[in-house]
């Protein structure tokens, strides 16, 4: 693998994680394992992925906003209208209302 070195910039190859010493200053440089962020050369971890464990929809006749479970159709808590969860749309997030039924 190819780091950079921290101090002179130059890159050079290791053979993996640990401590290596750079061949053109001398300086020690700490090649961590993919993930941890320290400044060494490594391809970024993917963003983790979106855990969403409960659809969120609006319901079409008052508007009211609550969260559904893996079901297709769910009724309104409000008023009682069937509301289709399948194909349902992220509506930007603000996740401070989030209601967990319990
Ligand atoms: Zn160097
Ligand atoms: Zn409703």
């Amino acid at each position: 693998m190819n780091v950079r070195c921290g101090r002179c910039g130059s890159q050079f190859d290791v053979p993996g994680v640990g401590r290596h010493v750079c061949p053109v200053c001398g300086t020690p440089n700490e090649v961590r394992p993919a993930g941890n962020p320290g400044g060494i050369e490594t391809p970024p971890a993917p963003p983790p992925p979106q855990d969403r464990p409960s659809p969120r929809v609006i319901c079409p006749g008052c508007g009211y906003k609550f969260i559904v479970g893996k079901v297709d159709t769910a009724p309104c808590p409000n008023c009682a209208t069937p509301v289709s969860v399948t194909g349902v749309a992220d509506e930007g997030g603000d996740a401070a209302e989030e209601v967990e039924g319990e």
